[in-house]
């Protein structure tokens, strides 16, 4: 059997590859940081990480982990229902509950998890999801594996959300789901609106703060904190995999009734192991560092702002964003590519996407801002980028 299945893989992959849609993937040999070693021995400036406060290698994370390691061992060797809540669990989960103004979380292994365990358990046929077009995959999925009825407006189009909130109304209980900030353009979820149209149509709303939970709002408190919406909003998912600490584990934050329910029915929690004390640890000590002061989170508004206004000086055309990423926009696929091969030469590691990630003709690259890097990294990268943006005629 398997020598016709073979074959059958090698075609489908070459034919990936002849697409130019293959993934290769970099080896790093250092720490996650502003700066990394590749296996080749290069060294440069980390522009595509989810690094966002520069947290993946933090001296006091380090520290955090290494003391569990010691207090609490290795792994938990369990699901969290028969003998896998420890007491760093709970301690997590109460205060990822105060810093996004939610009643309880529950913690998943990821957020990929947290996303596809939330709606099956919550909703049923009689239900609606009205999801936006642009949302993750992870919420793609969740929203599969449940028999909600569902709809889909264009994204961050409220006339669209408005038209598909009326479709809806015939069903029992109705559930608006939105990333917080869209990954490929670095724009906002409108939160404000949806959660007018959610009053006006009776809907609940759900927001994925993944790539804005520690980026977004004054103090990194995420969209609700952008639009004055703390407390108001019934379910928040979020990843310790970017912003916070970058290690893993995802987590539903929001009401307690909904929390209580997951924890009874909701499959990734309920059959999946919890994740290792020293990861709950480290994620403590990440919040008290985030609560304690603002520094990171001003130092990382600061960065976005200073790259984004010298690229736009230089000529560059950006997405207008409110989050760490910045789309830099070329439109072609292969241009983007040659853009991002030039600047890995240049020290400036930075990843170009095009068409299936993004829509076509819309083929840019992607940079995203730390609070690690330094006023130095964002001049040098944003000389590499108009030394290259020169030779290849993007600017005149
Ligand atoms: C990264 C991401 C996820 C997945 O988070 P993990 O914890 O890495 O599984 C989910 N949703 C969004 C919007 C993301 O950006």
């Amino acid at each position: 059997m398997y020598d016709n299945y073979r074959e059958h893989l090698t075609t489908h992959l070459s034919e990936i590859r002849e697409a130019g849609l293959y993934k290769n993937e970099r080896i790093i040999v250092s720490p996650q940081g502003a700066e990394i070693t590749l296996d080749t021995g290069q060294t440069v400036l980390n522009f595509c990480a989810n690094n966002y406060l520069g947290l993946s290698a933090n001296r006091e994370l380090v520290e955090a982990a290494k003391n569990a390691l010691d207090t609490h061992g290795y792994g938990m060797s369990s699901v969290r229902f028969i003998c896998g809540t420890g007491d760093l669990h709970k301690e997590l989960e109460h205060k990822l509950a105060q810093f996004f103004g939610t009643e309880d979380t529950i913690l998943y292994a990821a957020c990929f998890d947290a996303n596809g365990g939330v709606f099956e358990p919550l909703l049923t046929s009689e239900d609606a999801i009205i999801s936006d077009s642009l949302n993750h995959a992870s919420i793609i999925d969740g929203v599969r594996l449940c028999k909600a009825q569902r709809y889909r407006y264009e994204n961050a189009d409220m006339e669209d959300l408005e038209t598909q909130l009326q479709l809806a109304q015939e069903q029992r209980f109705r559930l608006i789901v939105t990333d917080g900030v869209f990954s490929m353009d670095g724009n906002v979820a409108p939160l404000d609106k949806i959660y007018q149209l959610a009053n006006k149509y009776n809907a609940m709303v759900m927001v994925d703060e993944c790539h804005s939970a520690g980026v977004v709002g004054e103090t990194g408190r995420g969209v609700t904190e952008l639009y004055n919406l703390r407390g108001k909003i019934e379910i928040i998912t979020g990843t310790l995999g970017k912003a916070f600490g970058g290690a893993i584990g995802g987590f539903t934050t929001g009401k307690k009734e909904i929390i209580e329910m997951l924890r009874q029915r909701s499959r990734p929690y309920l059959f999946s192991n919890a994740i290792p004390p020293l990861v709950a640890a480290a994620g403590i000590r990440m919040l008290e560092m985030m609560t304690g002061t603002n520094d990171l989170q001003d130092r990382l508004h600061h960065n976005t702002k200073y790259f984004v206004e010298k690229m736009l000086r230089a000529g560059f055309d950006i997405k207008p964003t409110q989050s760490a990423i910045c789309a830099v926009m070329l439109y072609d696929a292969k241009l983007s590519q040659e853009v991002a091969a030039r600047l890995l030469n240049e020290g400036i590691y930075v990843i170009g996407f095009y068409y299936p990630v993004v829509p076509k003709d819309q083929a840019r690259i992607r940079v995203q801002i730390s609070a690690a890097h330094e006023i130095e990294h964002l001049d040098k990268a944003v000389s590499a980028f108009i030394k290259i943006g020169k030779e290849l005629k993007i600017l005149k």
